[in-house]
This record gives C-alpha cells, sequence and structure tokens, in this order.
C-alpha cells in the first residue's frame, strides 16, 4: 500500500523535536548566509567564485522557471550531477519553491535511476551534459514517467580564457542533446525574471531532501529528511566546533548527493556563511592543490581519503596549514591515520558517526573532547540510547552493549511511501541504526558491533545479499555467504564463501574471476572459498556470524 502525501494528510513520525533549534527552512539559512556580507559563497572546479547573491539569484531563477513548468509544493526535483554550481542553484531553487530534492548518485545504471526516478515519482531531473550522465538520463526519461530533463552545461561555467576548451565542450554537448521537447537547456530555465509565488514551508513537517539508501536490509528506499532536518543538523555541527565562528573554506571533494557532503559540505558552510570548493570527484592530487590554493580550513571525507592524501607524493610540498579541522565519517577512522592525518597538516581530524536517516551526524566530538577508538558523545539535542538487540522495546541491561537508537532533531520523518517500516525503523521514536554499542563512563559511545548485514568498504555501503544473488547465478553455486573480512585501507572487504552443487569442479579462484566483473567496484569480492558445508542456525538458515567469528580470529 502506498502512503498518502506526507504532507495532504500531515503525515510525520512523531520523533521528539528539540526546542534548542528553533525551527528553521533550508532557504532561510541561505537568506542567513546572504544577509552576512560579502563572504564568496563558492569556488567552482575551475577557480570561478561565486557570491552569495549570485547564487541565490541562480536558486531563484531556477524556481521561477520550475514554476514556469508547472512545478509545485511538494513535487520532485531529482539531481543527477556531480559537485558543480548548477548543483547548488537547483537545490536551492526546488526548495524554494515548496518542493523536494532527490538526490541520486551519479554512478547509478540506468535501471537504478529509472528506478528511484518511479519510486519517487520525480517529475523533473537535472543533469549534466558532455559527461556519461547525460546519455543515462535521456534513456530513463525514455522508460519512466520523468517528464523533464534540465541539461546544465559545464561549458557555461569556464572562464573566459578557456575558451579552446569551452569550444570543444560546446560541440559536444550539441550533438550529445537529442531533439525532444522535453529536454530543456538549464540556462534557458533561468532565463527568467527570477520571480514566483513564494512558499510557505513548514519546517518541522515539509520534506526536504529524500535520500535513498539500503538503511538495514539493502533493498534501496528513500529516507524522507525535513527542512529541520538538515538546519538542525547543519546547527548542531557547528555548536560542538569552538572556533566555528568565522566563516570556514570548506572543500567539497565528497559527492554533494550523497547525505554525509549535504550535512558537512553544503548545509555547514551555507550556516556560517562560509565557502565551499567544489570539487567534482575526489583526486588526491587535485585535493591537495585546491586546499593550498584556496587556504581551505576544512576538508570533510571517509578515512580511505584521508589515507590516500598521506600516500600521495605531493603531500609533503604541499602547503596545508590553513587547515583547521577535518570531519572523517562514514567508517571507522584508524588511530594511526588520525595522528597521521594531524602530524602532517597541524589539523585536527574528528570522527563523526551517523547514518543517512538521521541526516547524518549524531556524534561528533571535537578537539579537547575526542577519545580515539570511539565516535565521541551525541551533538546537542541528541539522545542516544542502547536498547536489547533482541527487543528494542526494552533498554540493554546496564553496562551491556545495546543497539544504538538516536533521538534528535535530526532524525527523519521516515521513509517514503514506506510507513510499514515504520514499525521496524523507530523505536519509542528513535531511530534504529542496526549499529551495537557501548557506552563508557564519561558517556563516549564505541561501536562494537553491526546487527544489519551491511559492509563498510571505505565508507561505501555493501549488502552481502546483493552479491550472493549474483553468486547464485552461477551453475556451480548451491549456498552463498558474504560477509566483510578486514583490510588495512578499506576497513573491511567483501569475501565469500560458498558450497558446490554435486559433481561441479570450479575453484573458488575461477568463481571470483567470474564475479567480481558483474558486481559494482565497492561489491568485488577479496576471496571465495569453496567449502563442504556452511553454518546454518537451529532453524536451517545461512548463518554468517560463526564465518565472520573466524575470520576476526585469523586477523
Ligand atoms: P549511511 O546511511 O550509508 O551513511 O550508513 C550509515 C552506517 O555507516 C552506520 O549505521 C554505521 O554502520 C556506519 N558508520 C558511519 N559512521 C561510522 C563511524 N564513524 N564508525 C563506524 N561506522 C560508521
Amino acid at each position: 500500500m502506498q502512503h498518502p502525501n506526507p504532507w495532504a494528510t500531515g503525515y510525520s513520525h512523531p520523533t521528539a523535536w528539540d526546542r534548542d533549534y528553533p525551527p528553521m527552512t533550508v532557504p532561510a539559512m541561505l537568506a542567513g548566509a546572504v544577509a552576512r556580507g560579502p563572504q564568496a559563497a563558492m569556488i567552482d572546479f575551475m577557480g570561478r567564485t561565486y557570491s552569495y547573491a549570485e547564487v541565490l539569484d541562480g536558486a531563484r531563477r531556477v524556481a521561477a522557471g520550475l514554476h514556469k513548468m508547472g512545478i509545485q509544493r511538494g513535487d520532485r526535483i531529482g539531481l543527477f550531477l556531480p559537485n558543480v554550481p548548477h548543483y547548488v542553484a537547483a537545490y536551492y531553487g526546488a526548495l524554494m519553491l515548496g518542493a523536494v530534492v532527490v538526490n541520486f548518485s551519479p554512478l547509478y545504471s540506468v535501471e537504478e535511476l529509472a528506478h528511484q526516478v518511479e519510486d519517487s515519482g520525480t517529475r523533473v531531473l537535472f543533469t549534466l551534459s558532455a559527461t556519461a550522465l547525460l546519455p543515462t538520463a535521456v534513456k530513463v526519461l525514455a522508460a519512466s514517467g520523468l517528464e523533464r530533463l534540465v541539461v546544465g552545461s559545464i561549458a557555461g561555467a569556464l572562464p573566459k580564457g578557456k575558451s579552446v576548451l569551452y569550444r570543444l565542450l560546446k560541440r559536444k554537448e550539441v550533438a550529445a542533446r537529442p531533439d525532444d521537447a522535453r529536454i530543456t537547456a538549464f540556462s534557458a530555465l533561468i532565463a527568467n525574471d527570477g520571480r514566483f509565488p513564494e512558499a510557505v514551508i513548514d519546517a518541522v513537517r515539509d520534506v526536504a531532501l529524500i535520500q535513498y539508501t539500503g538503511g538495514t536490509t539493502g533493498s534501496p528506499k528513500g529516507a524522507m529528511l525535513t527542512h529541520q532536518n538538515l538546519t538542525a543538523n547543519a546547527r548542531q555541527i557547528i555548536d560542538v566546533d569552538p572556533e566555528a565562528g568565522a566563516p570556514d573554506r570548506i572543500v567539497g571533494a565528497l559527492p554533494l548527493f550523497h547525505i554525509f557532503a549535504n550535512a558537512c559540505v553544503l548545509n555547514r558552510t551555507v550556516a556560517n556563511g562560509g565557502t565551499m570548493v567544489l570539487l567534482p570527484r575526489f583526486d588526491a592530487a587535485a585535493v591537495l592543490a585546491a586546499v593550498e590554493r584556496t587556504k581551505a580550513t576544512s576538508l570533510p571525507g571517509v578515512p580511505t581519503m584521508y589515507q590516500a592524501l598521506l600516500a600521495h607524493p605531493k603531500l609533503a610540498a604541499t602547503d596545508l596549514s590553513s587547515l583547521r579541522v577535518c570531519i572523517s565519517g562514514g567508517a571507522p577512522l584508524a588511530g594511526p591515520v588520525k595522528a597521521r592525518f594531524e602530524a602532517a597538516t597541524g589539523a585536527v581530524l574528528v570522527e563523526g558517526y551517523g547514518l543517512t536517516e538521521s541526516g547524518i551526524a549524531a556524534t561528533n566530538p571535537y578537539e579537547g573532547l575526542a577519545k580515539t577508538g570511539t565516535i565521541g558523545q551525541p551533538l546537542p539535542a541528541t539522545t542516544i540510547r542502547l536498547v536489547d538487540r533482541e527487543d528494542a522495546t526494552r533498554d540493554a541491561p546496564a553496562g551491556e552493549p545495546g543497539e544504538i537508537v538516536i533521538h534528535g532533531p535530526q532524525v527523519m520523518a521516515g521513509y517514503w511511501r514506506r510507513p510499514e517500516l515504520d514499525a521496524t525503523t523507530f523505536a519509542d521514536g528513535g531511530l534504529r541504526t542496526g549499529d551495537v554499542g557501548v557506552i563508557d563512563e564519561d558517556g563516549y559511545v564505541r561501536i562494537v558491533d553491526r546487527l544489519k548485514d551491511m559492509i563498510s568498504v571505505g565508507g561505501f555501503k555493501v549488502f552481502p545479499s546483493r552479491v550472493e544473488t549474483v553468486l547464485y547465478r552461477h551453475d556451480a553455486v548451491r549456498d552463498a555467504i558474504v560477509i566483510g573480512v578486514p583490510d588495512a585501507y578499506q576497513g573491511e572487504r567483501p569475501k565469500a564463501f560458498v558450497t558446490l552443487v554435486e559433481g561441479a569442479a570450479v575453484t573458488g579462484d575461477e568463481l571470483m574471476a567470474w564475479l567480481n566483473p558483474l558486481v559494482g567496484k565497492h561489491e568485488r569480492c577479496v576471496a571465495v572459498e569453496v567449502r563442504d558445508a556452511l553454518p546454518r542456525t537451529l532453524v536451517g538458515k545461512l548463518s554468517r556470524k560463526e564465518l565472520v567469528a573466524e575470520e576476526l580470529a585469523k586477523a
């Protein structure tokens, strides 16, 4: 059953909204930055600087253009874009109109994108020409209920001095743009006076962002994050930062479509009127150069990004002294990586923890508070509760590990059109995380286990069931279990265990050579081990935990 439109019915999960963060919409946070003064809002990948007034103007024109297309409050607007200025204008423009932004990973295949466009009911999709994204988006336009594609041009963002490159790109763009009345150029969309009827937005109830995630099971579903979820989280992150008064210059090497960058690059920059330095993808040399060139003060990332920077030959010759605080998240940060990065840069590298469903950050220890190996203490207005692993209605026994449950103004309203999941997603209004933790006597939280079958490969989430499903396509495979095994660089990587059907003679290496090209980059297994039998539970279901324990004992 599909849940009725949440705006029409006032559907919201009974989360205990905290009064310490007065309700604020995302456009109101941008308006606050505009009012603050002349600080640049962003620097794009070609080095062009945009003021807050320019960002606001671009967003208003996007809103006016979408309004002319018939987009209304509550309609879904998809972003299928890398970190380019169009992303920022489209994000704020859609939100000003009271529409809902749906973020799509630029890595999606046609099938994945089409599925999520359909599931979210996305009406208009923004993408970029002269990239691999455009052909994918055009196929989705033909194969889904999508009504329109808005195609931005990188060439438009290039400074005049790059005119040769500009002409080359321009030629490619024209060739790549098919003759379809449902495709509008971004420049045509924003060719207007920026006027549209101001939307009345309820910060607490109105959804700003639908963010697809595997949650605890792996099947993709849209986490509904309200305006207040996003603005509260940005304010919470800043409130625990003792030096956040001055505007930051934040290097955005994390992709903006991901909730980590949405919170720690986009919203955090705008919340304190800082500048974001947008890079289209992570490239260690480009990040080092961007930090030095822009005198960046902050670089949020996943642990493997910091490892890649530490291993880069240009590290020693790059001046990184402007960095003051970097936030690592998505996967555990190893103590030695933190220590080496801090020694190399003079910055503080803090570890945060959270989920897509918690708008990202739930904990964050800053300088002087950090305890290596923990995920720190809850953010302001956030409560972390440990519940019994078997029965989430009961607290875990004192001093024992339990499933982490997050209460706070950043906790999502629920999953898009999946109200039946509320019962297993929330416990007493708090978000069940599927992560198992302990809390020490000082209130620091340490993650000790995971209830969900998720593997975190350098911060990228891999769900064993997806890899197992592919393994079962091989004629020789009878049973398959995929688990995460420790990996020095990525934290964990997938490993498969299989039994074979009678008479099959394939080796583990052969199976691995067959499997890895069929799965995503992070889903590739480090080994496939053939066994005579796999562990089972008392009711006969395949059981992972014995294999996990075996591998941990080896490490
Ligand atoms: P996602 O919703 O894709 O961001 O994934 C959230 C999950 O990432 C959490 O439930 C944790 O299992 C994991 N995670 C996030 N931050 C950390 C961290 N600092 N240490 C360990 N695991 C983390």
